[in-house]
């Protein structure tokens, strides 16, 4: 906990996300890691420090809340192959799971430590982050202690899922067999080691039907863990729909989804997170953000950073850029997504992703004035300094 009370002022945009009106220069005043007010400067109250961000833009923390940074190996052909036509079969995971296995814990909590690093530098501080390139229940349970060890010491806030049905392992008889495993071996062995706060399944054409996803979910949900899933991404299996029935936090990636899906969505309270850079990596359709942005849905922008059709660590900048050059967006609905979305998408609304009274003190100061550098600068955009619960740890 940082000593004393802090005062940041500034006279340029201040994103709470929405844009402070005023009137005059803004204030906002941090104590015991969080933010305690927030108004305009000559209102402000008096602190033991007071650092003065001119006209710089200023955003809550960026909340990446869906990454998968606990694996060994390259796959760059594969992407390469893709673009030349070869099609995304998914056994390219199972390459990650073969490398990833062979790695030592220092080497995988180096290779995870760097890419949560790069994320900080980015402008996230808060990072969700998925087991599910082990697949077995030791190496699922060795990925989720090396997530933790890799983020201790670093300031940057981790949650963690546990993917274990991310793919099905070579060893594996069938989907269903795995399944179970899962549901009855590994969630159990997860939960009782306080390892993870979330469990996932990647619930698509070619990975885990409706069935699997469900029966893993509930046995999830019974051992206490939150739920969310990959739905929707390469084929309309229905699985956004599952999310709501189970009551997800959030359902990723629907780049597949139709009317229909967003009218699920918009009656649920489960966020659409979208991930328009492995979208755009894979050539794929984009997700219709604009389409549940009108519905009412509550969207989040996240990296889906991984091993196989993402590699970009660090890249939430350009993902608000896409999310309005290429989703539709406003840019100010872009980095609402990717702040208070990403909160939301994982169950910290009104904690994260905001400056507001009662929000951990997480914010970024750009090396900008305006949050339409986000798409002008696409991908380029950075933070200049960063706070996170009011100690300052860049700058
Ligand atoms: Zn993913």
């Amino acid at each position: 906990m940082p000593d004393g009370t802090l005062l940041l002022t500034g006279r340029g945009r201040l994103l709470t996300p929405r844009p402070y009106d005023g009137p005059g220069p803004w204030a906002i005043f941090v104590r015991d890691g969080l933010f305690a007010w927030v108004g305009p400067l000559a209102d402000a109250p008096a602190a033991d420090s007071t650092v003065d961000l001119g006209t710089a833009l200023v955003t809550p923390g960026l909340v990446d809340a869906h990454t998968h940074p606990a694996f060994a190996g390259d796959r760059s052909d594969e992407a390469a192959a893709r673009l030349e036509g070869a099609a995304y079969s998914g056994g390219g995971i199972l390459r990650t799971v073969a490398a990833t296995r062979a790695a030592s814990d220092d080497d995988l909590r180096a290779l995870t430590g760097a890419r949560l690093r790069a994320s900080l530098a980015s402008g996230v501080t808060t990072i969700e982050c998925k087991s599910g390139y082990g697949l077995s229940t030791g190496e699922e349970l060795r990925a989720l202690q090396l997530i933790g060890e890799a983020a201790d010491g670093l300031p940057i806030r981790v949650v963690r899922t546990f993917l274990g049905a991310h793919a099905v392992p070579p060893e594996a008889a069938s989907s269903a067999e795995y399944a179970a495993v899962v549901a009855d071996e590994m969630i159990p062995a997860v939960a009782a080691a306080g390892l993870a706060e979330f469990c996932d399944v990647f619930c698509d054409r070619g990975f885990f039907s409706p069935e699997d996803a469900e029966r893993i979910l509930r046995a999830a949900a019974a051992a206490g863990l939150g739920i969310r899933m990959h739905a929707d991404q390469l084929a309309r299996t229905g699985a956004t729909e599952l999310a709501v029935r189970l009551g997800a936090v959030s359902a990723d990636h629907l780049e597949q989804l139709d009317d229909a899906g967003v009218a699920t969505l918009a009656a649920s309270r489960t966020v659409a997170t979208l991930l328009p850079g492995p979208a755009l990596v894979m050539r794929d359709r984009m997700p219709p953000a604009r389409a549940l942005l009108d519905a009412g849905v509550t969207v989040a922008l996240a990296s889906d950073a991984n091993a196989g059709t993402f590699g970009a660590w660090g890249a939430m900048p350009l993902v608000i850029g896409l999310g309005a050059t290429l989703l539709g967006m406003t840019v100010a609905d872009a980095v609402g997504a990717a702040t208070a979305g990403g909160a939301a998408a994982l169950g910290l609304t009104g904690r994260r992703g905001v400056i507001a009274e009662g929000a951990d003190a997480d914010l970024v100061a750009w090396d900008a004035e305006h949050e339409g550098a986000f798409a002008l600068y696409l991908g380029a955009a950075r933070p200049s300094r960063t706070w996170i619960g009011g100690r300052e740890v860049s700058g």
